[in-house]
C-alpha cells in the first residue's frame, strides 16, 4: 500500500490559488521529488501533506490514517513521531550544539538524554559532521550545518522526511554531498523522501517526479 496519498489537494491565500488539484501517492522508501517554478505551489503542496497547513479541500492519509481529519494534536504528534524534516536553511537552535539539536527531536519525545545523545552521535557519524558535535551552529559551515540539520531529521527514525531546498543554501559540491549522504541515509532505514527543489541535478537523487505547474501536481513515472 501507499505510505502517504494526497487526493484533490485545493488551497488558496485569498485570491491567490496556490494548490489547485493534487493527486498522488507515495510508497515506503520511494525518494520523490517534488519540482515546479517558483510560486507554482510547492511549499503550500509540502505544508499540506505534512499537516503544517490545512489544505481547504481534499485529503492526505498517510498509513491509512487521514491526516486531514486528525485535530492539531493528534497531527503534531504523529509528525513528531513519524516524519522528519529538513529546511533550506538548517534552522538549528544558535545557542545549543550540533550534537544538542541533533538530539533534540529525541529529547522532545521524552527520550532520556545519554540515550538521545547516542543515537544523534551515530548519526552525525553517518553523516561525516560528528567533529562538531560540541561546536554552536555559527561555527560551522554550511554544508556541515545541513548535514546537522539531516540527523537531526532522522534521529527518531522517522518512515517519511520532508525536505524542502534543502541544499538551495549550498554550493553544487557541498549540495551535492548532503544529497548523497541524506539518500543514503533515508534508504538505510527504508524512510520515504519529499524533496521539494527546483533544480534537476538534485533532483536526479530521487526515484521518481512530481511536478507542480500553477498549482497542478502531476505524478511523472519515471523508470528507477
Ligand atoms: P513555491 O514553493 O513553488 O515557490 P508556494 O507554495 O510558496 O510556491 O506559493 C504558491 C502561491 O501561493 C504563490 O503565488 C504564493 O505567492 C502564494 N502563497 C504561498 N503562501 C502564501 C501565504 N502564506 N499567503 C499568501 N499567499 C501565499
Ligand atoms: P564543508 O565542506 O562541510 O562545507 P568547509 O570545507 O567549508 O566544510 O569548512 C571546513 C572548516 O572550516 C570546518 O571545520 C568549519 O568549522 C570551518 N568553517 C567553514 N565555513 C565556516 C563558516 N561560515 N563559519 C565558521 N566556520 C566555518
Amino acid at each position: 500500500g501507499s505510505l502517504l496519498a494526497a487526493t484533490g489537494l485545493r488551497k488558496a491565500y485569498g485570491p491567490t490559488t496556490a494548490l489547485d488539484g493534487a493527486d498522488f501517492s507515495i510508497h515506503p522508501g520511494e525518494v520523490v521529488a517534488v519540482m515546479g517554478p517558483s510560486g507554482s505551489g510547492k511549499s503550500t503542496l509540502l505544508h499540506c501533506l505534512a499537516g503544517i497547513v490545512p489544505p481547504d479541500s481534499g485529503t492526505v492519509t498517510y498509513a491509512g490514517r487521514e491526516l486531514t481529519a486528525m485535530n492539531d494534536t493528534e497531527r503534531s504528534a504523529l509528525r513528531r513521531s513519524e516524519f522528519g524534516f529538513v529546511f533550506q536553511f538548517g534552522q538549528l537552535v544558535p545557542e545549543l550544539t550540533c550534537a544538542e539539536n541533533a538530539a533534540l527531536p529525541l529529547r522532545l519525545n521524552g527520550v532520556p538524554r545519554g540515550r538521545a545523545r547516542a543515537a544523534a552521535l551515530e548519526w552525525m557519524r553517518k553523516l561525516e559532521v560528528e567533529e562538531v558535535k560540541d561546536k554552536r551552529p555559527g561555527e560551522v559551515s554550511g554544508g556541515q550545518g545541513q548535514r546537522v540539520a539531516v540527523a537531526r531529521a532522522l534521529v527518531t527514525g522517522p518512515r517519511l522526511i520532508f525536505a524542502d531546498e534543502p541544499t538551495g543554501a549550498l554550493d553544487s559540491l557541498n549540495g551535492e554531498r548532503v544529497m548523497q549522504l541524506l539518500t543514503e541515509a533515508a534508504r538505510s532505514t527504508n524512510a520515504a523522501v519529499v524533496l521539494v527543489t527546483h533544480e534537476a541535478r538534485v533532483a536526479a537523487y530521487s526515484d521518481r517526479e512530481i511536478v507542480v505547474r500553477d498549482g497542478h501536481a502531476r505524478d511523472l513515472e519515471r523508470a528507477v
